[in-house]
């Protein structure tokens, strides 16, 4: 249930909805939206007359949802969610190009990487330090040093970092390091994972799960969001089907489903979903004209060399190509790239006192 304010409501009268639904043994989740204000609440409400609420003063409508999920659902925050990662604003206007390597492999490696992503357009550097590798015989990424890697990366060209953290007690040393905590399509449905992400202080980047549907891909996101982090990304990046000529298989359908669905912000990675560099591309295009906020790219200075996915990792010359036409994809349905020199120094999160 939702409970949605009126435009302008007293502070006062939202702090009354919110003890009301307290007092009724609900969990109440406040949102505060530019124009108005909603509280959702999470716990048993079939028995609950929406009159309980609808005659407090302030208080404009009361919306039952269909879906299991709650505080993802679009009904919750009708005009969309932005989150900040690190400087740079994903779910507004500007679409968001996060690029860089599957692994960091060296300080040469990720330091080259990084200085090319952002030459060629990125506003975000990707880069694993933990690796879910299917074989537990290859490459298991560096680890904590690849965390401190991806800092110095992030100092030197002040790109912030998106990388994954496969472990609940991996949690907070990740959160120490990264401006944004991937959760791998792997462990989409690890419930111990995503509580504790819930209270990691840090945004989320939520990959679907390979055989997730979109409902499952949605009520992970709700784990994130009901136990205390608002800040959650989605990401599409293929699924599993009976076709093997790409590695999976992009459900591009999904992006203006969940954006219809949800209020969280949708990015998708034409890596992961193709398996080999020469569809990245056409389907990052793809992905901005179905209405994506960004973009997660794997490249690597040189894919022949590379310790994991060098198949589908594009050469940095080619991520840059590959913005300027996403450029113009994006300006046709009215938006643009975020180009990182346009991204604002002071970091905007901490100006807003988050
Ligand atoms: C990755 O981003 O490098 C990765 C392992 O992705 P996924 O979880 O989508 O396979
Ligand atoms: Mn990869």
């Amino acid at each position: 249930m939702v409970i949605v304010m009126r435009e302008g409501a007293e502070a006062s009268e939202i702090e009354r909805v919110v003890r009301a639904v307290e007092e009724l043994g609900l969990r109440p989740h406040r949102s505060d939206g530019e124009l108005r204000s909603v509280v959702g609440v999470v716990g048993d409400v079939s028995r609950l007359s929406e009159e309980v609420f609808l005659r407090l003063p302030g208080v404009e409508q009361v919306v039952r949802l269909e879906q299991p999920y709650k505080l993802a659902s679009r009904a919750f925050r009708p005009e969309g969610s932005r989150v900040w990662a690190g400087p740079v604003e994903v779910g507004g206007p500007g679409i968001v190009v996060m690029a860089g390597p599957c692994s960091v492999e060296s300080r040469e490696q990720l330091l080259e990487a990084a200085q090319a992503v952002r030459e060629a357009g990125a506003a975000v550097l990707r880069g694993g330090a933990f690796k879910p590798r299917t074989s537990p015989y290859s490459f298991q990424g560096l680890g904590a040093e690849g965390l401190r890697l991806l800092a110095e990366a992030r100092q030197r060209t002040g790109l912030p970092v998106v990388t994954e953290v496969m472990a609940p007690q991996e949690v907070e040393l990740v959160a120490e390091y990264a401006d944004v905590l991937q959760v791998g399509t792997r462990n989409m449905q690890n419930f111990s994972l995503l509580k504790e992400l819930g209270r990691a202080g840090k945004p989320v980047l939520l990959k679907r799960g390979m055989s997730a549907t979109v409902e499952e891909w949605l009520l992970a996101a709700e784990y994130v969001l009901s136990h205390g982090n608002p800040d959650v990304i989605l990401c599409e990046r293929g699924i599993r089907t009976f076709e093997h000529a790409t590695r999976n298989t992009l459900d591009l359908s999904a992006v203006p489903l969940v954006k219809r669905l949800s209020h969280l912000p949708v990015v998708v990675d034409p890596s992961h979903a193709t398996g080999l560099w020469e569809l990245v591309t056409p389907m990052a295009l793809a992905a901005v004209a179905a209405g994506a906020d960004g973009l997660l790219v794997e490249v690597h200075p040189d894919p022949s060399q590379a310790l994991s996915d060098g198949r589908q990792s594009l050469r940095p010359d080619r991520l840059a190509r590959l913005v300027e036409q996403a450029d113009a994809v994006a300006q046709a349905v009215g938006r643009w790239i975020l180009r990182p020199e346009h991204v604002a120094a002071p970091r905007r999160a901490a100006a807003a006192g988050r």
